[in-house]
């Protein structure tokens, strides 16, 4: 086993899901500690001072919230939410709330891993990675100029509607993180998530889902999650 500097604490009740997230993490040479209350793990994020936070909402004596508000007030420790695959609603609060990610429940170890590491690379570099000297961004064959403002795929400028751009960028610049409706639209039109800007939001993905040649069903640049927002995808 070969130990990376990563420490995670790992908020979760649920012994089951706690061990099997453990195993998972320490096998890739993560350094975990538990806690199965809020009170607990309030106090092991103090002492331990962990690199990412892995939060179950649901805990038996305070919602996960309160732990994610509470790491809020004075870090920016990425937080990885764990959720139901129903409650779309606690998603969206948690990531507004400044959540990094979340997994849903039930979930393989591949994808929990690969989240785990895009929420640390993405913390650490804020995407630099993907960044090149000169302003630019590449993943995959997508390519972005920013300061010409223009995006290629494979090689070919396509041609984006400023809005269409910005929100391009936008992603591009949380790539791999999950970007909620509310948050995508106070970046881009400053105005809340009413029923007409999500309306207009949708409208503009689906434009430029298209034009990056994104089908259902296929690896595409853009996940959206229905009811939750979209993402970048890595
Ligand atoms: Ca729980």
């Amino acid at each position: 086993m070969t130990q990376n500097k990563y420490k995670i604490l790992l908020v979760e009740d649920e012994i089951n899901i706690r061990n099997l997230v453990a195993t998972v993490l320490e096998t890739e040479g993560y350094q975990t500690v538990h806690a199965s209350k809020c009170k607990t793990a309030k106090m092991l994020f103090a002492s331990y001072m962990p690199d990412l936070v892995i939060l179950d909402l649901g805990l038996p004596d305070a919602d996960g919230m309160e732990l994610l508000r509470h790491v809020r007030t004075d870090s920016l420790i990425p937080v990885i939410v764990l959720s139901a695959r129903s409650n779309e609603a606690d998603k969206v609060q948690a990531l507004d709330a400044g959540a990094n990610d979340y997994i849903t429940k039930p979930f393989g170890s591949a994808e929990l891993l690969a989240r785990v590491r895009a929420t640390l690379r993405n913390n650490r570099f804020s995407c630099a990675e993907g960044r090149l000297p000169g302003g630019r961004f590449t993943l995959r064959e997508l390519e972005i100029d920013y300061d010409a403002r223009l995006v290629y795929l494979e090689g070919k400028e396509i041609h984006l509607t400023q809005t269409e751009y910005n929100i391009v960028a936008l992603l591009s610049e949380n790539c791999g993180k999950m970007m909620t409706y509310a948050a995508i639209i106070k970046a881009i039109w400053g105005s809340g998530a009413g029923e007409g800007n999500i309306k207009k939001l949708q409208v503009n993905m689906a434009n430029i889902r298209r034009k990056l040649g994104d089908k259902p069903g296929q690896s595409n640049y853009i996940v959206n999650e229905l009811g939750v927002g979209y993402r970048l995808s890595e």
